[in-house]
């Protein structure tokens, strides 16, 4: 029998993804440049379930049964166009070329449009979970035309996570949706590992805990509202002990962070789009400052405060705002990221289901927590929802959580404890509820300096105000 499935590029994540296939009771074909690793995974795991191992490409075509279904997990950039261009040409109208990899949305549009042209789908899939969740289950967002969903679509399903019965898998939309949406996942990631990282920094600059009593906050953290693998492994993390030293773990590990670059694609991608994801920015931004060691050097004696650590009472009420802080925090950059996805689904026409796209992050993925529920349970409600913000549930705790967010936001400046995170997402909240704000003021400077317009709350039209001259004003439109 031929195979149903068949992957190319069993590094790690390949390898799992097959792994997982088997065991779901699919034939897989397997290829890779090298063939060692072909035959490694077959030695190796071979009796999880029926592999087809081939070595050649045109051996891997003829292996699989028609349309074909054609996994690429190759590292991601030129190398999936090399082996693009390599299968295309021995495949039938209506196959399918499907990359898991983690590609640049951008990319996955011009593959598509250009296989289109020769009677191949592509599909554009965004996997996430590392390893662990491609062998057990990822959360799978997968791109590319209804067609090609309706032939791939229940396999993903099946070897997806799956969350009170149902699949961490759905269409996201055409073309380069699926890898979209999963570049916004990644920011978020960013973003949600950002907070918790200054709430991290406060509960021991600014309340005085050590790392072994933060860990126990955020293990009681992940049994409330807060709930998700980061947090939980946050918990983890921190109860750890060096076994070199005996020294918390989390003391001995170098404070420089390093990235991959979905982040950065995220804001690049956010800033051409004209959203603003402060929370995720500040996350990426971050980062770089954290490994900029020239910069810290340069800067490391300038003023600020000594803080001296709250200590009991105060450190406990502290920690309580903290909470809220973070789920304040959280709430903004979630919202951000849902409006992200709106902008991107209408300038590309993409028609995203932003409910969807809440319940397949709830298993399987780096974000996953019962939070995303309640995304889904608002878009439920009001699809047409403007922002997160705005739903009913979310308004009515982010202003009960308001008070002790400004409160730790104050904290940290008067303490000159950095949380670019919770202060950005303080500044977004202020600035969406304002009733008026200082663009109106960036607006005549322009019309001063560039004679670039403006317009008028009390009457339609575009003005001039001549101010070189005789500063009379002048309708344009
Ligand atoms: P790598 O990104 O390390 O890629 C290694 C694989 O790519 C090997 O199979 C290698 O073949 C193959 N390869 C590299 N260049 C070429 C080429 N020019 N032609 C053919 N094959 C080539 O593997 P991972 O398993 O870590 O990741 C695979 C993809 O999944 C990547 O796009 C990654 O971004 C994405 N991803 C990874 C996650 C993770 O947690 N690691 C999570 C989600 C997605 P060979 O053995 O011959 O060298």
């Amino acid at each position: 029998a031929k195979a149903q499935i068949g992957v190319t590029g069993l590094a790690v994540m390949g390898r799992n993804l097959a792994r997982n296939l088997a065991r779901h009771g699919y034939t897989v074909a397997l290829h890779n440049r090298t063939a060692a690793r072909t035959e490694e995974l077959v030695a190796q795991f071979g009796d999880e379930g029926d592999f087809v191992p081939t070595t050649g490409a045109a051996d891997f075509v003829a292996a699989l049964e028609r349309p074909r279904r054609l996994v690429v997990m190759v590292k991601a950039g030129e190398p999936t166009d090399a082996v693009i261009d390599e299968f295309a040409p021995l495949l039938d109208d209506g196959d399918m070329i499907i990359d898991g990899g983690n590609a640049h949305f951008a990319d996955t549009r011009r593959r598509e449009a250009a296989l289109r042209e020769r009677g191949v789908h592509f599909v554009g899939v965004g996997i996430s979970g590392g390893e662990e969740g491609a062998l057990n289950g990822p959360s799978i967002m997968p791109g590319g035309s209804a067609e090609a969903y309706a032939a791939l679509g229940p396999i993903l399903e099946d070897i997806s996570a799956h969350v009170g019965g149902e699949p961490c898998a759905a269409h996201i939309g055409p073309d380069g949706a699926g890898h979209f949406v999963k570049m916004v996942h990644n920011g978020i990631e960013y973003a949600d590992m950002q907070l918790i990282g200054e709430a991290y920094d406060l509960l021991r600059g600014a309340a005085g805990l050590d790392p072994a009593q933060v860990a126990d906050v955020f293990r009681r953290w992940n049994t409330g509202r807060l709930q998700s693998y980061l947090i939980e492994i946050t918990g983890e993390v921190l109860a750890h002990t060096d076994p070199a030293t005996g020294a918390p773990f989390v003391d001995v590990v170098a404070d420089a962070a390093e990235q991959k670059g979905t982040g950065r694609w995220t804001v690049v991608t956010a800033l051409d789009l004209g959203v603003p994801v402060s929370g995720i920015a500040e996350a990426v931004f971050a980062r770089s400052l954290s490994g900029n060691t020239g910069l810290r050097g340069a800067a490391r004696g300038l003023d600020g405060p000594r803080p001296a650590p709250l200590g009991g009472a105060a450190a406990a009420a502290f920690t309580e705002q903290v909470e809220q802080a973070l789920y304040a925090s959280k709430i903004v950059s979630y919202a951000q990221g849902w409006n992200m996805i709106a902008a991107g689904s209408e300038q590309y026409a993409w028609g995203i289901d932003p409910g969807a796209v809440a319940a397949i992050w709830r298993g399987g993925c780096i974000i996953r927590a019962a939070f995303l529920d309640r995304i889904r349970a608002a878009y439920a409600k009001d699809p047409g929802l403007a922002t997160l913000l705005a739903d009913a549930e979310f308004a009515r705790e982010i202003g009960a959580a308001q008070q002790a967010w400004r409160e730790v936001v104050a904290t940290a400046a008067r303490l000159g404890i950095a949380a670019p995170g919770f202060s950005a997402a303080l500044a977004y909240y202020d600035a969406l509820r304002a009733e008026r704000l200082p663009a109106a003021l960036t607006q005549a400077q322009r019309d001063y300096f560039g004679a670039h317009t403006y317009r008028r709350t009390d009457r339609p039209g575009v003005f001039h105000t001549a101010w070189g001259q005789d500063r009379a004003e002048h309708r344009t439109d």
